[in-house]
């Protein structure tokens, strides 16, 4: 069995004891591969620039909430009891960068639970209605609790 993880900043690969040189080389940059895979496929593409937020916004919205548009999308430095923001009278979404490294589904629930206020402030039975659309919410609210929790935010909510 070969396997690999990551320690901190190294990737420690686990070779069985014989193995030639050359196998070796060959499943260590074939294991460092994989695995930088498979972050890539983990990460949501969306962390990288706020254009991209806001093309993502475009897709789940377009799919999700009829079309609904945002004024501007962005990443925003950590706030100490919110995932995400929004102003519904001038369209603007914020975004905090404690999300930058969550799994693309759970990113894309605040995406939609932010434009969901651009269509109903509040959180009454209209907007979960609406907020429902999207299928992973209940996992993605769940998923956002633990994380809070495990991180010692004290988040309770998204906003
Ligand atoms: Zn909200």
């Amino acid at each position: 069995m070969v396997s690999a993880y990551r320690e901190g900043d190294t990737v420690v690969v686990l070779l069985p004891a014989r193995m030639s040189k050359s196998e070796e080389k060959h499943w260590v940059a074939e294991m460092l591969s994989r695995l930088q895979r498979s972050e890539t496929r983990r990460r949501s593409p969306t962390r990288t620039s706020d254009a991209a937020l806001l093309a993502r916004c475009e897709e789940l919205a377009e799919r999700y909430l009829d079309g609904v548009r945002p004024s501007s999308v962005r990443w925003v430095a950590p706030m100490r009891t919110r995932w995400a923001s929004c102003t519904p009278t001038e369209g603007t979404i914020r975004i905090s960068e404690r999300l930058r490294d969550v799994p693309a589904w759970v990113l894309d629930y605040v995406l939609v639970h932010e434009l969901a206020h651009l269509r109903v402030p509040g959180h009454g039975k209209d907007f979960w209605g609406l907020v429902h659309r999207y299928p992973k919410t209940e996992r993605a609210i769940g998923y956002l609790e633990g994380l809070s929790a495990a991180a010692g935010l004290g988040i309770t909510e998204e906003d």
